[in-house]
């Protein structure tokens, strides 16, 4: 690492703090040419398997982005948004996985978008889970109703083939 006063690569580390439950490591260097003090941040990188193929580092700023259009005319200040990436990066991670399908990130963001935005979780739903039929945004509806604070994906799309009968 080169020290951002005087460009020398010699440092020593004079400090070392973890944060974010182990997932940063921050360091506190001197450099020995200059004597100057800086910080480092260390943090292993989350990689997304896209469709492709390709990989790519996990962003926050792309799940914002993913979900602001649903979030549109909607309650939800930048505040809200950041915290919801927060927490999808935190769910994708808490996994211990080094590297997540692209798929994986919008199951997700369901969960605390539900939490957050009901209506815009509803648009996210719909097209991230492609749905096609009023019975399909009856039955989602109907889960909403039936079970406002559920927080589990998959409990939900239990429940939703169990709504979904329920409406036929
Ligand atoms: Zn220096």
């Amino acid at each position: 690492m080169l020290c951002p006063f005087c460009r020398s690569d010699d440092s020593r580390v004079v400090d070392s703090r973890s944060g974010q439950d182990g997932t940063l490591i921050r360091r506190r260097r001197e450099c020995t040419a200059c004597n100057r003090r800086f910080t480092t941040s260390e943090t292993s990188v989350l990689m997304i398997i896209k469709r492709s193929g390709a990989t790519e580092p996990f962003s926050r700023e792309k799940v914002i982005s993913g979900v602001s259009k649903a979030c549109q005319g909607r309650p939800v200040n930048d505040d809200d948004l950041a915290l919801l990436a927060q927490r999808v990066e935190e769910a994708l991670r808490s996994d211990g996985q080094a590297e997540v399908e692209a798929q994986e990130v919008g199951m997700a963001i369901l969960a605390p978008l539900r939490e957050l935005d009901q209506i815009a979780y509803l648009r996210f739903a719909s097209v991230y889970r492609s749905f096609s039929t009023l019975e399909d945004f009856e039955g989602e509806i109907a889960l909403l109703r039936a079970a406002p604070s559920a927080t589990s994906s998959s409990q939900s799309s239990q429940a939703v083939s169990a709504a979904k009968t329920l409406v036929n």
